[in-house]
């Protein structure tokens, strides 16, 4: 007999946790399947511990489960489909396919005639030499499979560093796409329901370093109707296409106004959880109005906020919670260097009031890091 409020996530990180978190007062139980036996998402729901491509495994998270959702896009598509045989998989493996693939992301992106950095498919050693006379340098060669955070990438300046950058990413089939003088990068969270209606968050502004994300400020500033109905129309045109269900995250270049998509996500997304304190509703909790075929809640802002990642270490709770309008949230994971281990929230009611609080986080003991 299945439970329909249970809701069996493949992966178990602190997307699953905080999705689990959102759940739990709807009235929902959930299973994660997760390679680690700490796994984030343990403190939240029950956890099997098993490779994410281990079928039996899979057998056992969904058993019994109403729905079946995913919080990582490394899902094997092999997984994805075992579960599609008897269950409800939301989104669907197709979403998993497609992002799993950035020569895939980009092609969908142009027959749906939105705009992404110039590319061309770099299949192999000879194909790159072809790849530049048409993209010219800079240019950046970025692996089609597997890499994120800046991974599996290499930046090419001139003629001389083809043989470098193949060997950079490993000499795997990849991408090659034109530099983009962008003026910021933004992103665009938008989920679609089982009926087809769709609704996005105020557009995010986020800062990188290192290739991982540190900051996002949302709504962002400076963000104009017309630049956000610009992002819903790409982020719409992406759902539709694809009868996609749940959250999608977009990830963009802003070129003096104009979009150009780098990157999806088909989860909830770090640059969407400043919607726990700042929004009508949170990502997480649409995300699961969405699978489970519920009505969504409104994506307004309530507040202007400001996600500071803590990578590698917590700051200090006691200095941190002092720090007026500030949330705390931790993943409850073992601090290494490079690892995001939690997130702080903090909201106000004017930018300057958001920049006096985020002085004073960026004064803490521990490694918060507010520097854009
Ligand atoms: P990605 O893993 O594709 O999101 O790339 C990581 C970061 O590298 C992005 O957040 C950008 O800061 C930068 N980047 C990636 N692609 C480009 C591009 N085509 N032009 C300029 N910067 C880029």
């Amino acid at each position: 007999m299945s439970d329909p409020r249970l809701v069996a996530v493949l992966g178990g990180g602190q997307l699953g946790r905080m999705l689990a978190l959102a759940g739990i007062p709807l009235g929902l139980r959930f299973r994660f399947l997760d390679p680690s036996p700490v796994a984030a998402a343990g403190a939240a729901g029950e956890l099997l511990t098993a490779e994410l491509g281990d079928l039996e495994a899979v057998d056992a998270l969904i058993a019994d489960a109403g729905v079946v959702t995913y919080e990582w896009e490394g899902v094997p598509v092999e997984s994805a489909r075992r579960v599609e045989a008897t269950h409800t998989l939301l989104p669907a493996s197709t979403a998993l396919e497609i992002t799993q693939d950035r020569a895939f992301e980009k092609e969908l992106c142009h027959r749906l005639g939105i705009g992404t950095p110039r590319f061309a498919v770099v299949d192999d050693r000879a194909a790159l030499d072809a790849a530049v006379e048409t993209i010219g340098v800079p240019a950046i060669l970025k692996s089609r499979r597997g890499g994120y955070d800046g991974k599996g990438q290499a930046v090419l300046v001139s003629h001389d560093d083809l043989d470098r950058v193949w060997a950079d990413v490993g000499g795997v089939p990849a991408v090659l796409e034109a530099v983009v003088p962008f003026t910021r990068e933004l992103s665009v969270l938008a989920v679609r329901g089982r009926d087809g209606a769709t609704a996005s968050w105020p557009l995010v502004e986020n800062h990188h370093r290192g290739g991982i994300l540190r900051t996002s400020l949302a709504p962002a500033p400076g963000l104009t109707p017309e630049l956000q109905d610009r992002a819903d129309s790409i982020a719409t045109r992406i759902l539709d296409a694809l009868d996609y269900v749940g959250v999608l995250a977009v990830e963009l270049f802003d070129v003096e106004g104009e979009l150009l998509v780098n990157e999806l996500a088909p989860r909830v997304h770090n640059s969407g959880h400043w919607t726990i304190e700042g929004a009508e509703t949170s990502q997480f909790e649409n995300h699961l109005r969405a699978i489970l075929g519920w009505p969504l809640g409104s994506t307004d802002a309530v507040a202007l906020c400001a996600m500071v990642n803590c990578i590698g270490a917590l700051p200090d709770h006691v200095s941190a919670l002092a720090v007026p309008n500030t949330h705390l949230h931790s993943y409850g994971k073992e601090p290494r260097p490079g690892r995001k281990v939690g997130h702080l929230t903090v909201t106000a009611t004017s930018p300057d009031e958001l920049d006096t609080h985020l002085t004073r986080l960026q004064g803490l003991p521990g490694t918060v890091d507010t520097a854009p």
